[in-house]
């Protein structure tokens, strides 16, 4: 979470006036984060927050599903679920490279 503040903060650069409310981060589903409580993620926004200029955001999450390879069908699936199989096998996948787990997704400010 220190880097999503981290990052959050370096988007704010240029504009000093403004105070970020909203916190938008996109989190893929295969990400270890979406298995926790939503509470624990909150409450570990705020206290990387704290002392910066996002102290005080709300944060919302937007699970995005991950783009992940299937040996077995030799085609690439969708996957919702954080169970690492294949939609149409059943049979386990490899995720695909797609980039962070998480991203600051949108950052609205109020001036
Ligand atoms: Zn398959």
């Amino acid at each position: 979470m220190t880097q999503v503040v981290k990052a959050v903060e370096a988007g704010l650069q240029g504009a000093a006036e403004a105070r970020p409310v909203v916190v938008r981060l996109k989190i893929r589903t295969s990400s270890h984060l979406l298995t926790q409580d939503h509470a624990a993620l909150h409450t570990a926004f705020s206290l990387a927050a704290q002392g910066t200029r996002a102290e005080g955001a709300k944060l919302e999450v937007i699970p995005v599903s991950g783009e992940a390879w299937c040996p077995h069908c030799r085609a690439e699936t969708l996957v919702n679920a954080a169970d690492n199989v294949c939609g149409t096998c059943g049979g386990p996948i490899v995720w695909a490279q797609a980039g962070p787990e998480v991203m600051v997704h949108e950052v609205v400010v109020e001036e």
